[in-house]
């Protein structure tokens, strides 16, 4: 169940109105690291979670990105707001200003419609919560460039409160996946061929490296040293011979 508790999560102050960064911040509206998509994201696995402390979790902070929506939509119409009456901003946003009138719309910056596709929802828990941790980071990031975009101090204030819950939320969503205690590399039930699933290729060369068995996380500099000097065909061969032992 939703209230409307009428107030912002944030108070918004906008000093100097600039539709341009407006229709910069409508990528956190409607764009696909935004606050819709985030919010759309967590509470529809949280519907799908059969686990009742992590679809709590889920449908929680979901809730918090539809307030953080609320905010980011707060935001972008006080700094559209010239666009409903001064012809010059008008002209440089028809999208907004004819057919929206001044006001925020689900659209991303360049003006392309919200769209589910952007949604990440797998049904399998572990696999949904390292979805969420990439989809905070992005949004972290996106938010990062608004501030160092911004000269209003009202703006970034309102900003720096966005970026920082998406770290929390990401602390969160680390935590859920780490109380699952499933090993880091263990996904869904198949297991992976053994023996193939250590062979790192150089790509570039088409030269091998083969782990030992007991080995279990390569450093990246044995990855990278993966000079044997096999040619490309038996590379190959090796890894469908390690398929089919
Ligand atoms: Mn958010
Ligand atoms: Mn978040």
């Amino acid at each position: 169940m939703y209230h409307h508790v009428k107030k912002l999560m944030y108070t918004v102050r906008v000093d100097e109105p600039d539709p341009a960064f407006g229709n910069m911040l409508l990528e956190q509206f409607g764009g696909a690291n935004g606050e819709l998509a985030a919010a759309m994201q967590y509470s529809i696995q949280g519907l799908n979670c059969e686990d009742p402390d992590r679809k709590d979790l889920l449908m929680d902070i979901g809730t918090e990105e539809l307030s953080h929506l609320e905010v980011v939509g707060s935001l972008a119409r006080l700094h559209l707001k010239p666009t409903k009456f001064d012809r010059e901003k008008a002209e440089a946003d028809p999208l907004i200003a004819i057919a929206g009138g001044g006001g925020v719309n689900l659209f991303n910056s360049q003006g392309n419609p919200w769209t589910a596709d952007y949604l990440k929802i797998t049904g399998e828990l572990d696999v949904d919560l390292r979805s969420n941790i990439a989809a905070e980071a992005r949004a972290k990031i996106v938010y990062e460039r608004l501030i160092n975009f911004c000269d209003d101090a009202g703006t970034k204030d309102a900003l720096q409160f966005l970026m920082t819950r998406e770290i929390t939320h990401m602390k969160a969503f680390a935590a859920a996946l780490e109380s699952m205690k499933k090993p880091a590399f263990s996904i869904g039930k198949i297991a992976p061929t053994p023996g193939l699933v250590n062979q790192f290729f150089n790509d570039s060369t088409g030269s091998v490296f083969l782990m030992s068995s007991g080995e279990r996380n390569p450093p990246l500099t044995c990855i990278i040293r993966a000079t044997v000097n096999h040619d490309i065909m038996t590379a190959f061969k090796i890894m469908i011979q390690a398929a089919i032992a």
